[in-house]
């Protein structure tokens, strides 16, 4: 089988040492830009097929072989907050979840100092039974997908009749004293477009801040069709139908979604505008794969090695520093607007979204 086929981008290795970058501990790159959220890939596997992510057959998973172990992710995440400056871990896939021994490596990354807030972006499948222990483990946040309130709709876009299982989840993640939970909703075009409205009504009867995301050319099978993609100013008409929204004024800072208080607040909802007004300017993220390589952007068409260093036996020092040179090098924007843009052959599942 070859890397195309498993979605496993050609340019892979170490980023060469650039000698003017400067002797900052941290993930600075060339952009002034440092990188403090660590975004982690637990698992490429998945429990459901949403249209925008992946086919209706899956994916050639990753072999076990491939991925790092807890061990080797607790040292790479220690290696990140202890001597990177990184602060915020977010644990996401594929579907988090099903990855075994998911509440050990939380409770390790909370062990850490200075502890790091710890976050997760699952589907809500299981959730109902391990919200608690993922809340007892050291989880500070929670965001969970939900693209629609009707069943119908939901096997539709996801292949599987699940909707159930995820508000039985969102509803006992409540019950374990998380806060906040956010949830993430894709629109897709005369499928549930029609749905921001019920949608944000049910995120504010029970509490969730609702957020609304941009659909990007990430999916494995390439049908991405910007033409066919609902904006985010969309997002806001539609909206608008059903709420007064005025800017929120807290500091946005590097966070992807722009934040609207409804109906005078304190309840907000976010859009996130990936594609139509980019935020790549004030990106504080950094990535790593379920098999241990660091790209510095959702968009990269590079990736650098780190599970071949841990492997080889390299030094907790060598691995940040070839880290930070993997950052140095982030390209100021992720281009999906330029003529030449390519969409990256790792798809959003293998990444990590
Ligand atoms: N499986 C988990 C989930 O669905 O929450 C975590 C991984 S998933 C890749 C993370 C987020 O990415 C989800 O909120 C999902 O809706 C979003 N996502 C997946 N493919 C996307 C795409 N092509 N464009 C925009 N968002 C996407
Ligand atoms: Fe799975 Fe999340 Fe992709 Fe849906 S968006 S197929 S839940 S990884």
């Amino acid at each position: 089988m070859t890397a195309t086929e498993l979605g496993l981008p050609a340019v892979r290795g170490a980023a060469p040492r650039d000698p003017a970058r400067p002797a900052d501990p941290r993930l600075v790159d060339s952009f002034g830009r440092v990188a403090t959220d660590l975004r982690i890939s637990l698992t490429d596997r998945c429990n459901l097929r949403c249209s925008y992510c992946m086919p209706a057959e899956g994916l050639d998973w990753m072999p076990r072989a491939e991925q790092l172990t807890d061990d080797e992710l607790i040292r790479l995440i220690t290696i990140a907050v202890r001597d990177l400056g990184v602060h915020e871990l977010r644990f996401t896939g594929g579907e988090p979840l099903l990855r075994r021994g998911l509440e050990h490596l939380i409770a390790a990354a909370a062990a850490l100092e200075p502890r790091p807030d710890i976050s997760l972006t699952t589907n809500g499948i299981g959730l109902a039974r391990r919200a608690e222990a993922l809340a007892a483990a050291g989880v500070n946040r929670l965001n969970v997908s939900m693209d629609t309130l009707r069943p119908d709709r939901f096997a539709t876009i996801t292949r599987r009749d699940r909707l159930a299982d995820v508000l039985d989840g969102l509803a006992a993640a409540r019950a374990a004293g998380l806060d906040p939970i956010k949830i993430n909703t894709v629109l897709l075009r005369n499928v549930n477009d029609d749905e921001a409205v019920p949608l944000l009504r049910f995120a504010l009867e029970h509490g969730y801040e609702l957020r609304f995301i941009e659909q990007m050319p990430l999916d494995a099978q390439h049908g991405w069709e910007r033409s066919e993609m609902v904006t985010a100013g969309e997002v806001m008409e539609r909206l608008r139908e059903g709420f007064t929204l005025t800017p929120d004024p807290a500091e946005r800072g590097g966070a992807p979604a722009e934040r609207w208080l409804v109906d005078g607040g304190p309840a907000r909802v976010g859009v996130i505008a990936s594609v139509t007004r980019p935020f790549c300017g004030a990106c504080d993220r950094t990535r790593l794969t379920a098999d241990g390589q660091i790209r510095s952007c959702l968009f990269a068409r590079t990736e650098t090695d780190l599970r071949a260093l841990l492997r080889g036996g390299a030094a907790d020092a060598e691995i940040a520093e070839t880290w930070r040179h993997a950052m140095w090098g982030k390209l100021a924007g992720h281009g999906i607007d330029d003529p030449d843009f390519l969409q990256p052959d790792r798809p959003m599942s293998a990444i990590g979204g």
